[in-house]
């Protein structure tokens, strides 16, 4: 007899969502990490509900600029050889979906899924009464130069026909919005509907904290297998062994590491992204403000100001790369002016498929496991989403949602 209906690997955004979505179902449901909610990639990331976010990495244009992008001094993407050639797979088969074609069927999926974000995010919200926490102000994208304000004219009419709203600003108006920015703004365009969340760590929190005053149990530790037996999986965890009526793979870029689960194959790799937050004496922003050539955002935070983003290609195991800051810091006094010395700073994994989808549904061929990963640049938006699916897959629901396109045997080479 199992103990639970759920059990669930990983407490980041992606597992407390469902956690909560689950246990807001009736479901009894049983959170597993080893560490605190809410403090792996979901803790440091750029704070955006990037509802806008249609447009994969995975772009024609990394084709084109391929060398500037590798090799200039100023380049927001960096990839570590040694990586790259130890997994040659992930590296070709994300340069492959980089094709006109895969790159606009892979954003119109990701348009179908962030249509439902709000809706997935908001319910979770008002439960845990954590709307003091989401600010609604917009994402201000800016470009410094000319010739890269002309260059995402394309992409800003894909967004527009995938139905992502957004209105060009004047250089004038952007200065007047966020007079903080000393950046030359030769190009400036408002995401209005998009939110932010002033402390992405607390928001997880909170929702941990509601699903545990609904009952829902958490346990301290380590998954390292599931086993489908019988009507039930049975879920090894520390020195215990946890039976539940289904189980989820949550844990973000590791989710290729619980034996069992279907995930040791996938080509689940990470595009490491920094931070450095600065504190209360430095407040820069109102809203998000995204430098499309630097590859990172300003964010204003409850506690000052974070610089997050770029994207390292390098691996889970190596060291946090000191040049990849050093960047940041050089460039978000381009931005912003002369910056303090940072509170913290941070290297995080985003936990990416070579096309730039998550991994959404029922492992193929075994339906007791529940596949949520993968969420690359989007988690923090898509988690409220991904946690109702879950919720639905628990219950032995369809979702309203078309996820047939996010198996995990799906075909990644060519999207
Ligand atoms: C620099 C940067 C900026 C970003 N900006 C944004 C943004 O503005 N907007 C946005 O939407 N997204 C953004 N993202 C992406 C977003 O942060 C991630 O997609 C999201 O946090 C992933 O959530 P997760 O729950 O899948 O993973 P995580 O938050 O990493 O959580 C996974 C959890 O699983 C646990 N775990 C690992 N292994 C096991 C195991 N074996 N057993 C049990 N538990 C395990 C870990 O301890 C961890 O707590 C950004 C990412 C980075 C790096």
């Amino acid at each position: 007899m199992a103990e639970f209906d759920v059990a669930i690997a990983g407490a980041g955004i992606v597992g407390v969502s469902a956690a909560l979505w689950a246990r807001m179902r009736g479901l009894s449901v049983v959170l597993i990490d080893p560490a605190a909610p809410g403090s792996g990639t979901s803790y440091g990331n750029a704070c955006t509900l990037a509802t806008y976010g249609c447009l994969p990495v995975n772009d024609p244009a990394v084709l084109r600029d391929l060398p500037t992008l590798l090799f200039g001094r100023d380049s927001p993407l960096s990839i570590s050889w040694r990586h790259a050639l130890r997994h040659p797979r992930w590296m070709l088969t994300f340069l492959a979906n980089c094709r006109a074609g895969p790159s606009g069927r892979i954003a119109a999926q990701l348009a179908t899924l962030l249509a439902h974000a709000d809706g997935g995010l908001n319910p979770l919200i008002e439960a845990a009464g954590a709307q003091d926490l989401v600010k609604a102000r917009g994402q201000l994208t800016v470009w410094s130069t000319g010739k890269a304000g002309e260059a995402a004219e394309a992409g800003l009419a894909r967004r527009r026909a995938l139905g992502v709203s957004w209105r060009e600003v004047s250089a004038a108006e952007a200065r007047e919005m966020e007079p903080g920015l000393v950046l030359p703004v030769a190009r400036a365009v408002l995401f209005d509907d998009a939110r932010h969340v002033s402390d992405p760590e607390a928001l997880v929190q909170r929702f941990h904290a509601r699903f545990t005053e609904l009952g829902g149990e958490s346990v301290v530790a380590q998954v390292s297998e599931m086993r489908e037996r019988g009507d039930g999986v049975e879920v090894v965890a520390g020195g215990q062994v946890i039976g539940a009526g289904r189980a989820v793979v949550a844990a973000g870029a590791f989710s290729g590491r619980i034996a069992g689960a279907g995930t040791a194959r996938l080509p689940l790799g990470t595009e490491r992204g920094y931070h450095l937050q600065f504190g209360h004496d430095v407040r820069r922003v109102a809203r998000p403000v995204g430098w499309a050539e630097g590859g990172f955002y300003a964010s204003p935070m409850a506690r000052g100001t974070r610089l997050a983003g770029t994207v390292e290609i390098a691996g889970l195991e190596a060291a946090a790369n000191r040049g990849r800051l050093a960047y940041l810091r050089r460039r978000g006094e381009e931005m912003l002016g002369p910056l303090p010395g940072p509170e913290s700073e941070w290297l995080g994994f985003r936990p990416t498929l070579p096309d730039s989808l998550p991994v959404i549904g029922v492992r193929p061929g075994a339906e007791r496991i529940i596949h949520a990963f993968g969420h690359q640049h989007l988690g923090l938006t898509l988690g409220g989403v991904t946690g109702r699916i879950v919720a639905d897959l628990a219950e032995g629901r369809q979702p309203n949602i078309d996820i047939s396109g996010l198996r995990a045997d799906r075909r990644f080479w060519g999207a």
